[in-house]
């Protein structure tokens, strides 16, 4: 997943649109769950009927192409006519929806892995907290968060109408305004720095607080090893990696940023018996640390958060992508259109 891009960013982001749309230009969309939630503040889910739309829409145009032509000048067209397609994280649903759809269409992509993942009977620790804070029910009054830097406490109230309205909060979009909101963001922000078992025990003892069971709902796991291992010379699937455990790279120093980078690589590999030629950055976290790590690694392109159409001249280690939310097909195309210069004229 990733976080935030920041008020800056908002701000230029108009003039640095109309920049690059003078360039020759791609695009590479990101996604992360095709699923239908009732509660999705980062926009991960897309359903499978609105990504069905997408794909055809894509397959309509002719516009699909793997990402490896992003390591060349392959992908950069004067109308931004071709696209990649992504997903982060390796979720079950990424083969059991995604999959038969990109295969209908004809689509190819690539999924990144998280190292440690596949298999792993845990939802990812954002998607735990947000079922504890996010999904739950009546919450008590007082929290005492025993993890990371020393203990903290929250005290928690809500009306009922704070309480409706977190149903459509988008973290990424909308500034926090309801308890649950400031305190799901307070509590992202303390676990995102912590180790991963830190991590596991921090959101076990937040979803027993909030009174909410510990097993996770299957729909919400990473693909198992064994179903990614079969992917193994798919023609329309690539795989990539995203580190060993899905780490904050720039809340690390210089030799963990080099352990998650490197043996999160080389487990992918070995789950996959080949070669991984691209990474992607969780969270979309990146610093001078992480560049090096990523040349030294070799990998042919990476990709970042950074949400604008990629353009000619860009780094292809350093790609910014695009994060699909949940839109119809003719939707899709009019944002591609209008808001990044994709796939302009018919
Ligand atoms: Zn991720």
């Amino acid at each position: 997943m990733s976080s935030g891009n920041g008020l800056l960013r908002r701000l230029t982001r108009p003039l640095r649109v109309r920049w690059r749309r003078a360039q020759r230009r791609g695009g590479i969309l990101m996604y992360h769950r095709i699923a239908e939630e009732p509660c999705d503040p980062w926009g991960l889910c897309v359903t499978p009927a609105h990504f069905e739309e997408q794909m055809a829409f894509l397959a309509e145009r002719s516009a699909a192409v793997d990402l490896a032509s992003f390591a060349t000048d392959d992908a950069y067209t004067p109308a931004g006519g071709r696209i990649a397609v992504t997903f982060d994280d390796g979720y079950v649903d990424n083969l059991e929806q995604a999959l038969p759809i990109l295969e209908r269409h004809g689509i190819p992509a690539t999924i990144f892995l998280v190292g440690r993942a596949p298999g792993r009977q845990r939802e990812f620790w954002w998607d735990a907290l947000q079922r504890a804070i996010m999904e739950s029910g009546h919450l008590p009054a007082t929290l005492d968060f025993p993890f990371g830097d020393g203990p903290r406490s929250f005290t928690f109230s809500e009306t009922e109408e704070e309480r409706l309205a977190n149903a459509t909060w988008s973290a990424d979009n909308d500034d926090p305004a309801t308890p649950r909101q400031f305190l799901f963001l307070a509590l992202w922000s303390a676990i995102v720095v912590l180790t991963p078992d830190e991590q596991d025990a921090a959101v076990d003892y937040l979803l027993a607080w909030a009174g909410m069971p510990v097993a996770a709902p299957a729909g919400r796991l990473p693909a198992s090893a064994d179903a990614f291992a079969r992917l193994a010379g798919h023609p329309l699937v690539s795989i990539g990696s995203h580190t060993l455990d899905h780490a904050s790279l720039t809340d690390l120093s210089r030799p963990r940023q080099h352990a998650q980078i490197v043996e999160g690589h080389r487990a992918v590999e070995a789950l996959m018996g080949q070669r991984i030629d691209r990474f992607s950055y969780p969270f979309g976290r990146i610093d001078d640390g992480a560049r090096a790590e990523i040349a030294a690694l070799g990998v042919d392109v990476a990709c970042t958060s950074v949400g604008m159409a990629a353009t000619i001249g860009d780094n292809r280690r350093e790609l910014p992508r695009l994060q699909v939310t949940d839109r119809g097909g003719a939707d899709f195309a009019r944002w591609l259109r209008e808001d990044h210069g994709l796939l302009a004229a018919a």
